[in-house]
Parts: structure tokens; sequence; C-alpha cells
């Protein structure tokens, strides 16, 4: 074609504003995130600049203030931080989707800029308008000399600056509630947004007098110059209500991605569905969501606590997480750590994981089964309990076992008990025999058996009451029955006719070491099945 031509395009912006007004964020209350990230990124800058000497004044106590004004229909967001010239208005605020954020880390990036400055995008300060009709920015800029300035703009692509009077450094930016968002009206309402989102923010945040946030959360420190109480205390201000962790993973990696956090071994309870959502994820102290399912995997959810990642991207959406490069290597960093920590303290204190292993072994068990990666080093660490309340590991059940516990094949028999008092003479005559009997009765067990199943080579697992002991493993020396031919079928019959439970078996057998001449036994296979669809489909 002779047609070859190169430009840029251009943006109506009277086309393209009310879809950022409408669609930039779902949630509409997310716009005081917005605005107060940003004057505590102003007061962040007016500390670096002081820090690199571009500054000489004095820095004052740097806070954010909210205001309600109900009559008046405004919001007020104030901060004493590196405020605005016009220039900077112009550049700033009236260019749509320019980062002064972004600008400012690259201009500093040589002086140890690192990097805690929140915006990124250059759009969050117009999320205002998805619940204000006007929006004012009164600000003063710390340079000496300038002059305060005044910007309105009332959501059209038309604003106007102007001269103002304004004593002190810093900008108030004043919204004016619109008619159809009049519900943020309303201090329970603000205050509840203010803490989902700014608890941990760096900058004091005060709202009606009171600071609502913790300045410097744990996850900021140091591991070295923490305690055991700080921890816990921490614990307690994201969980007021619950008992205390059995003990915590203190996360940190700056590559390569960076991320840091606390997350928390919960004492589990049996229902663990209810338990999700309780790992609550921040970037640059700004809580996110508490919906951390592309970035954790399913079963380190039941853990609680804290992560913290500038490089997860937030303003994009879901299908996009899902793919991101960052967030598979953050899926799998974490699973390391959890896997490492716990086999530390196998390996440094095996009785006192023995002790906790019945809050944590659901835990465990849930990661065997759904993460490669994790039953690699969890097999290692994993426990079993039998009937005595010994446990072991694999490898170690492997061995007590070994002697006298096969089937006709060679392959080793485990026999389980889902429930010790039912199965109980199921347990007696197995260790009349010499066997060893597993406890296996949580809900999680039925998969966690096909599993070992299917990891480990030559080993069936059988519950107790699966078949006659002696058919489950098989001998050389087989005992005899003590009952006649016709005693069996006669006692066989009678069983048969009163069983209500279609998936037993009747098996008659009175054995010289047993008790009980009549079996009622359940096929491993089919009790299996329904087990699954059971827990399954709830
Ligand atoms: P971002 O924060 O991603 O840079 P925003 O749209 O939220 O984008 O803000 C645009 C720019 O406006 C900021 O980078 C900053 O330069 C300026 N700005 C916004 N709010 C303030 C404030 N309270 N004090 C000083 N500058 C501000
Ligand atoms: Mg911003």
């Amino acid at each position: 074609s002779v047609i070859q031509e190169k430009g840029s395009l251009s943006i109506h912006t009277e086309n393209i504003f009310p879809i950022i007004k409408k669609f930039l964020y779902s949630d509409h209350e997310i716009f005081l995130r917005e605005l107060v990230s940003n004057a505590v990124d102003a007061s962040q800058k007016i500390k670096k600049l002081a820090s690199y000497g571009e500054f000489d004044g004095e820095l004052g106590e740097l806070k954010v203030q909210v205001k309600l004004d109900k009559d008046a229909k405004t919001i007020t967001v104030s901060d004493n931080g590196v405020g605005m010239t016009a220039d900077e208005i112009k550049k700033y605020i009236n260019q749509i989707a320019f980062s002064g954020a972004t600008e400012f880390v690259e201009k500093y990036k040589d002086k140890g800029e690192n990097g805690n400055i929140i915006g990124n995008f250059g759009l969050g300060f117009y999320s205002a308008y998805m619940v204000a009709k006007n929006v004012e920015i009164i600000t003063k800029s710390f340079r000496e000399g300038s002059e305060a300035v005044r910007w309105v703009c009332d959501g059209s692509t038309e604003f106007e600056l102007s001269g103002t009077e304004k004593q002190s450094r810093g900008t108030d930016i004043i919204l004016h509630i619109a008619e159809d968002s009049e519900e943020f009206l309303d201090e329970f309402r603000l205050k509840g947004i203010l803490e989902k989102y700014g608890k941990f923010l760096p900058i004091s945040i005060e709202f009606e007098e009171k600071i609502i946030n913790n300045t410097e959360p744990i996850w900021t420190k140091n591991p070295s110059d923490l305690t055991d109480e700080d921890y816990l205390a921490f614990y307690k201000e994201l969980h007021p209500f619950s008992e205390d962790p059995l003990f915590w993973i203190h996360l940190n990696v700056d590559y390569p991605f960076n991320l840091t956090g606390v997350l928390y071994f919960p004492k589990l309870k049996n229902d663990f569905q209810g338990q999700k959502e309780k790992i609550q994820l921040y970037s640059r102290q700004v809580f996110i969501t508490d919906e951390v399912k592309d970035i954790v995997p399913d079963f380190l959810q039941l853990l609680h606590g804290v992560i913290d990642s500038p490089d997860i991207p937030l303003n994009v959406s879901r299908s996009y997480l899902q793919a991101d490069g960052n967030v598979k290597k953050i899926n799998g960093y974490i699973t390391r750590k959890v896997g490492d920590k716990l086999a530390e303290i196998f390996k440094n204190d095996r009785p006192g994981f023995e002790a906790k292993f019945d809050d944590i072994g659901l835990f465990i068990k849930y990661g065997i089964i759904s993460d490669e990666k994790f039953y690699d080093k969890a097999k290692d660490f994993c426990l079993l309990k039998n009937v005595d309340g010994k446990y072991f590991t694999f490898e170690e059940y492997k061995e007590v076992v070994k002697e006298n516990q096969t089937d006709k094949n060679g392959n080793q028999v485990w026999l389980y008990t889902t429930d010790e008092k039912k199965q109980d003479s199921f347990i007696i005559s197995s260790q009349k025999r010499g066997y060893d009997v597993l406890n296996l009765g949580s809900m999680i067990d039925s998969h966690f058996i096909n599993t070992l199943e299917q990891k480990l080579e030559k080993v069936n697992v059988k519950r107790v009451d699966a078949e006659t002991l002696d058919k489950l493993i098989e001998k050389d020396i087989q005992l005899e029955s003590i009952l006649s031919t016709e005693e069996t079928d006669a006692l066989k019959q009678l069983f048969e006719g009163v069983a209500s439970d279609k998936s037993a078996q009747i098996q008659v057998e009175a054995m010289p070491v047993d008790e009980l001449p009549v079996v009622i036994t359940f096929p491993e296979f089919m009790r299996r099945m329904m087990d699954m669809q059971a827990s399954s489909g709830q």
C-alpha cells in the first residue's frame, strides 16, 4: 500500500472521563484508600526530601487527617506533606494518568529511594469522582516562597485554578459528595473504611481526634528485633478473639520479587472451610484484599496473617492476576517457606512437633493431598499416629510393619481405624496377631490414604474391618475356624437377615485367637468411594 504513516493516538477526555469515574474500581469505597494513600505519599516525600537535603525546614508531626462535615456534605483529607505549586497541579493533576509517585521514585533511584511510595498509575486521585460531584484541592508547596493554590473541578473536563489563602504546608482535598453517594457521609462507615485499608499505613491517620493506625506493624521490622511476645501481640491485633497461634513464619524476600509478611499457624478446628480468608494482602502497608486465592495455595489459606508485596499487580483484573509470573513465584515461595519451617521444627523439637500434630496434622495432610511440591518436603515430617498414641514418619512406619504385615504379593498392609470405639473388636484382633493399627479418622483422611497409596510403593492401606484379618494379611499358616461348615452357614444366614447396612458383608469364622465368631466387614473400595463422595459433596 502507498499509505504509510506514524503518529500518536489522541484521547477525548470528555469521553474517557466518565469511564474512569464509573469503572476505575468496582468498589466505590476505594476512593478513600486512594486519597489517604496520596496524603501518605506526600508526607513520605517531605520526609525523604529532608533526608536527601532538599528540604531544611521544620518537618513537624506528619499526620493525615480525615474530616467529615455532614451539614456541608463534604469529606476532607488533609496532610502536611509536600503540597503542590500551581505548575505541579497542572502536571500531576490535570494530566490524567501521569503519576507523580512514579516520577519521584525514578528521580531519587540513585539516592537509595527504597520504593515505599504507594502510588503508581496516576489515576488514584480521580477515583474521588466515583463519590463526589465536585472536588477542591487547596494546597501549598513546601518550596520556599510558594503561593497557596486552589483547584476546582466539577467532574467535567473544565477546571479552575486560582491563588488562595493557606498558611501551612500541605494539601486539603475536599470532596463534595454526590447525592447517590451520601452513604459515605456517615462516621461509622468512614471509620470502617479507614480501618480496613489504613490500619497499618506508615503515617498516622487521624479521624475524629483519634489515630486509627499502627504505623509500624511487625512485618516491616527485622525478625531479629522481635520477641515471641511481639508476634503474639500482633496476632491479637489481627484476630482479637482467636486462641494463640501454634507458631509463625516471618517472610522476607527481595529477589526475584519483593515480599514481607508474617504467617501464623492457628489451632485448627475440624471445620476448616470456615476458617479461610484470614490472610490479608497489603501493598506497601495499604490493605488490598483478604481474598488471596491466587497468591496463596489453597491449603495455606488455613493460615492467618499478613502478606505485603508491592510486586503483586493490584489494580488489574483477577484473570490477569492468575497469569502473572510474580504471583506464581510468590505462591511457590510461600509453599517452600512453610515446608522449611515445619521441617525445622520437626528436626529441632520432635516432641514439640508431635504435641502440636493434632492441630497441624490436618493442615499438613491437606497440603500433601493438594500440592506435589509440598508433598516432597512433607513426606519426611508428616506423622502417622497409631491407636497407642505413638507417632511415626512414613519411613519409620514401613519399618514397624515390615516383618509381619504383608499380603500375598509382598505389599505392606497398613491397618487403620476410623473409629476406635466402633471398631474396637477388630483392633483387638489385630493386636492379638501382632499387627499395628493407625488412627486415621479425621474427615481429610480418606483423601490422605489415597495419596499415601499413590505415592508409597508397595503399601496398601486398609481399614481393620475391610475384610477378615486373615484375608487382609495373608500368612503361610492359615488359622482354622472352630465352627463346623453347617454352624457357619446357619450363623451367616441369621446375621444377614438382620443386617441393615447395605455395604456390610457378614463373615463367620470363629478363630481360636478371637472372641467373636461373626465378623461384619465393610469392603475398603466401596466404603472409601462413599466417604469421598460425602466429603466432596459438601
Ligand atoms: P499516583 O498516586 O499513582 O501518582 P494519583 O492520581 O493518585 O496518582 O495522584 C497523582 C499525583 O498527584 C501524585 O503522584 C502526586 O504527585 C499528586 N498528588 C495527589 N495528591 C497529593 C497530595 N495530597 N499532596 C501532594 N501531591 C499530591
Ligand atoms: Mg495515588
